[in-house]
């Protein structure tokens, strides 16, 4: 289990600086998750505005 960042993403970059272990990274199209670093913390889901952000 990991967190995912979906096509609703805007890139405004809050996830990446709320995720205590860093694994969220700028990518092409929008922010991406690093599966094998995410704890399920969830800091992510309420730090993203648009809600782009879910649980796999
Ligand atoms: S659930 Fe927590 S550890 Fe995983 S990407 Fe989101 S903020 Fe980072
Ligand atoms: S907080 Fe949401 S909209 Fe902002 S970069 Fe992260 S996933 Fe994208």
């Amino acid at each position: 289990m990991a967190h995912k960042v979906t096509d609703e993403c805007i890139k405004c970059g809050a996830c990446a600086e709320a995720c205590p272990t860093g694994c969220i990274k700028e990518g092409e199209a929008k922010y991406e998750v690093d599966a094998s670093q995410c704890v399920d913390c969830a800091a992510c889901e309420g730090a993203c505005p648009t809600g782009a952000i879910k649980a796999e």
